[in-house]
């Protein structure tokens, strides 16, 4: 199904809303650089923003996506829209210079045109000076959407003939609620949107059994330490160790047992909205009534200071016993 205005709404409004404006005021820029990290919808607002422009049938800013150019846009098949992606390592001068030609002559079918280029921060030199000249002539009609991820890479000559638009990182909660109507239950989509804002890993992460067991061993590895340390040392050796392996998984495994201390705090901070573990409320408010606010954040620091010393040569299975008794009696790593 299309992508709809009011979905890529949600998550980058202020975006949506000043191209909404541009299209009804009937003042559309030159040349739009969209930047932002993946994941943050700036393609599919540049594909929505194109059928907005070329829609035989457009409803005030809107495009009807049922019309032979809106379908045309969505296959990847109008002759006057086109998208530059690298080849290879760089996007070539040759590419851009094909471009031209292409745009020097009048639009197939109207005098209108757009391209857009993805991850131009990849443009060679070369690349780059040639698409600056196109910008600096701009032919009527023509519109220009440059995407990047890397915007300190821009030339600065290039972002000042470009109208920036800012892509925000997505919220937790918006992210959640798109993970939800993918199907990921609840419990996984609100602990996937809080380890990354980036939609495609979150969807990615939360659909694999691995994060969702993951999940499991972290809360049980919790109820162990409140039980005895040898019940956690043992939960440590048999789950721990095998299941989190690559230091980036033990990385995230301790990120998870961080939430269930941050959860404990919002809770005694009365903002239990900003719960993660949301399923295991009354677990969760318990615990937060077992532990003072001062052990809470000793624990927290305690676990920043155990990912700190994964990127040391530490040996894993080691680390992880020094910080439940680190964790049992509240002493920092030395
Ligand atoms: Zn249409």
């Amino acid at each position: 199904m299309a992508v709809v205005w009011e979905q890529l709404e949600q998550y980058q409004p202020t975006v949506m809303k000043m191209l909404a404006k541009s299209i009804e005021k009937g003042r559309v820029a030159h040349a739009y650089l969209f930047e932002g990290q993946r994941g943050t919808g700036k393609k599919e607002v540049s594909l929505l923003f194109a059928k907005s422009l070329f829609c035989l049938n457009r409803k005030g800013y809107q495009p009807c996506h049922e019309c032979r150019n809106c379908r045309r846009i969505d296959s990847g098949n109008h002759p006057d829209v086109h998208v530059i992606e690298p080849d290879g390592q760089s996007i070539k001068k040759g590419q851009i210079e094909a471009l031209q030609e292409e745009f020097s002559k009048t639009g197939v079918e109207s005098n209108q045109k757009l391209y857009i280029v993805e991850h131009a921060d990849k443009m060679t030199t070369n690349a780059a000076n040639s698409l600056l000249k196109f910008l600096e002539e701009p032919h009527p009609g023509t519109t220009a959407i440059l995407l990047t991820e890397q915007y300190h890479r821009m030339l600065s000559t290039i972002i000042s003939r470009c109208q920036v638009l800012s892509f925000q990182p997505l919220p937790p909660t918006v992210l959640a609620t798109y993970l939800q109507e993918q199907q990921i239950p609840p419990h996984l989509a609100f602990l996937a949107a809080h380890v990354t804002n980036n939609r495609e890993e979150a969807l990615e992460l939360s659909r694999d059994d691995w994060f969702a067991q993951a999940r499991k061993i972290v809360l049980q590895l919790y109820e162990a330490l409140n039980k005895s340390d040898l019940r956690a040392l043992f939960i440590i050796q048999q789950q721990w160790i095998p299941h989190f392996q690559e230091k980036q998984q033990a990385d995230l495994g301790l990120d998870l047992l961080l939430y269930i201390y941050k959860d404990m705090m919002y809770i005694q901070l009365g903002e239990p909205e900003k719960v993660i573990y949301r399923d295991r409320m009354n677990d969760l408010q318990q615990w937060a009534m077992a532990c003072s606010q001062k052990r809470i954040i000793e624990n927290m620091s305690i676990i920043l200071q155990a990912k700190a010393r994964l990127n040391t040569n530490m040996n894993v299975h080691l680390l992880m016993e020094q910080l439940i008794l680190n964790l049992k009696e509240g002493r920092a790593f030395v």
